[in-house]
């Protein structure tokens, strides 16, 4: 089972965008997939078609130890499951200030899907911050994907994201490595786009070889800006439902065949 935080600290780069389609184009291809919406926004859960109103369990119930993934988890298309998150999430920060063990929670109520090999991907979309949530996700997963939006600003930010993964490897969780950078809302054809694709390769070959990103590799499939991308969501349909031959699916698909290409190499099993 592989499980991948989809992460960055910046809001709007397309974490929540790259987690659905990703997910969403890897269940078309035959993968069992597990979407956990870590953002208290809850916008992967109302992406996939679950709108989490007051009553529904959500992954806040499993951060506050009152039920399991299994209980909260809804299916939603073929091979394709959520975990929602509501409002609700948003308390978690506080509600688990002090407590013994916080940074482990989802890792101890992941553990038996890792044990039964319960699916192929489990894919977190992570909340705008490199809060408890965040660090839930990073020490629970073995891989972290970074969607990053190649503007002037993009590597900015991008340190502290990278120092944080090495500070998780070295204290919670010695397995955890970036293994992708996606780039997203490219903008083909600007030469910024290309300058900050530059700049990142040459920062990911300087790096030390412990480095939690020593391997990330930059996917070559770039995700273009494609304004069915930004309508999918209102419809509560991935982008293989609202419009399955538009770019926006094109690259996804891209993406998610060179994502199923690393299982080769990481020869992990097939979910039972
Ligand atoms: P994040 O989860 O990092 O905050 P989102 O995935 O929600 O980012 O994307 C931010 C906004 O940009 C959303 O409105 C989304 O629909 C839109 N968006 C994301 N990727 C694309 C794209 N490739 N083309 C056009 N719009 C996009
Ligand atoms: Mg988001």
């Amino acid at each position: 089972m592989r499980s991948i935080a989809v992460m960055n600290q910046k809001g709007g780069v397309g974490k929540t965008t790259s987690s659905v389609n990703l997910a969403a184009s890897l269940a078309r291809k035959g993968r069992k997939v597990c979407v956990i919406d870590l953002d208290p926004q809850g916008h992967a859960s109302f992406h996939l078609g679950i709108e989490a109103g007051p009553e529904m369990t959500t992954v806040y119930d499993v951060f506050s130890q009152q039920t399991n993934l299994d209980e909260a988890r809804q299916l939603v298309a073929e091979n394709l499951s959520v975990v929602p998150s509501n409002i609700d999430l948003a308390a978690t920060e506080v509600e688990l200030a002090g407590v013994p063990g916080r940074e482990f929670i989802l890792r101890n109520a992941m553990q038996h899907w890792k044990d039964q090999n319960r699916f192929d991907y489990v894919i977190m979309d992570c909340p705008p911050s490199l809060g408890i949530l965040t660090i839930n996700a990073l020490s629970t997963v073995g891989e972290v994907f970074i969607p990053l939006q190649p503007h002037f600003f993009a590597l900015q930010g991008l340190s502290k994201l990278f120092e944080t993964t090495a500070l998780v490897k070295r204290r919670l969780n010695r397995d955890l490595k970036v293994t992708g950078v996606m780039l997203c809302l490219y903008e083909s054809g600007t030469r910024l786009a290309a300058d900050v694709t530059e700049d990142l390769k040459m920062f990911l070959k300087s790096s030390d070889g412990d480095a939690p990103w020593a391997q990330a590799r930059i996917f070559r499939t770039r995700i273009r800006r494609n304004i069915k991308l930004a309508e999918a969501p209102s419809f509560g349909q991935s982008i293989f439902d609202y419009a399955p031959s538009c770019p926006g699916a094109q690259d996804y698909e891209g993406l998610a065949d060179e994502v199923a290409a690393m299982e080769q190499t990481l020869s992990i099993p097939k979910a039972a």
